[in-house]
């Protein structure tokens, strides 16, 4: 038996292609355990690119009050004291971009503006104003050559930044990755044993950083994410199905009845 009762456990997960389906968004696998885990008075923190209005715009569907990450770890959210900024504010990271514009062809998503965010997203308006509502990052439509990318990224790392590539953009942020974000959580609900779930390479500093690293297998093909943790777990299902899957046995594990 993996837990005892004096393991103060903590869930931090990936959204996308985790409690979130990939394709369609759908979640319904999940909520039994996310029940279940409610029911152990187990925290579930939502670790993620996205911003803070598109989670608190979704986290009711979740039943979901607990603290939580956004955008790659740039910033951690409170129920009940201030952020606790990790990254950079997006104004100090575009005067980064402004001064690399005239050696590298790219559209920030301050570029593009509402239309070509929903353009280049294919998200909903109310979505798309919620996706462009970004704090501490700024997502780029690269225009310009693969050997450009590796220049840019190499500048951007010098100045103190990071950038990521995601499915459609690459990311500017401050230096900072999920996996510090994760530090943070781990003292604030004073957990001793983490469990975290991700699917893609920048949920690979939050992995390692756990007890049970859980891996879902990414819907691109992308090479088998590995992960430092001490436990490390791969799920048959994809998105939510393998959430699911995972979870339920480590549940099993906790539950006094096993
Ligand atoms: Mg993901």
């Amino acid at each position: 038996m993996v837990f005892s009762p004096s393991k103060k456990v903590l869930v931090v997960t990936d959204l996308d292609g985790c409690l979130l389906d990939h394709h369609d968004y759908s979640y319904s696998e999940v909520l039994p355990v996310l029940e279940r885990l409610a029911t152990f008075g187990i925290p579930v923190v939502a670790n993620t690119s996205k911003t803070r209005g598109e989670w608190l715009a979704m986290r009711d569907r979740f039943l979901n009050e607990a603290a939580f990450v956004v955008e790659n770890g740039s910033a951690v959210i409170f129920p009940d004291r201030e952020d606790e900024l990790l990254g950079s504010s997006r104004e100090e990271i575009n005067l980064v971009l402004d001064s690399l514009r005239e050696e590298f062809h790219f559209e920030t998503f301050q570029d593009l503006g509402l239309t070509g965010v929903i353009e280049h997203t294919g998200l909903a308006k109310e979505d798309a104003i919620l996706a462009s509502e970004r704090e501490f990052s700024e997502p780029l439509v690269w225009k310009d050559s693969a050997e450009q990318e590796l220049r840019f990224c190499e500048e951007i790392a010098r100045r103190g930044l990071t950038a990521l590539a995601g499915g459609r953009f690459l990311h500017v942020l401050g230096a900072t990755n999920k996996g510090k974000a994760l530090e943070i959580l781990r003292s604030y609900y004073g957990a001793n044993f983490v469990i975290a779930l991700g699917d893609s390479p920048n949920d690979v500093t939050m992995l390692d950083r756990a007890d049970v690293g859980c891996i879902i297998p990414n819907a691109s093909s992308m090479p088998l994410l590995v992960s430092k943790a001490p436990r490390v777990l791969r799920s048959e299902g994809h998105g939510p199905s393998g959430w699911a899957e995972l979870m339920t046995p480590l549940l099993d594990e906790l539950s006094p009845q096993s």
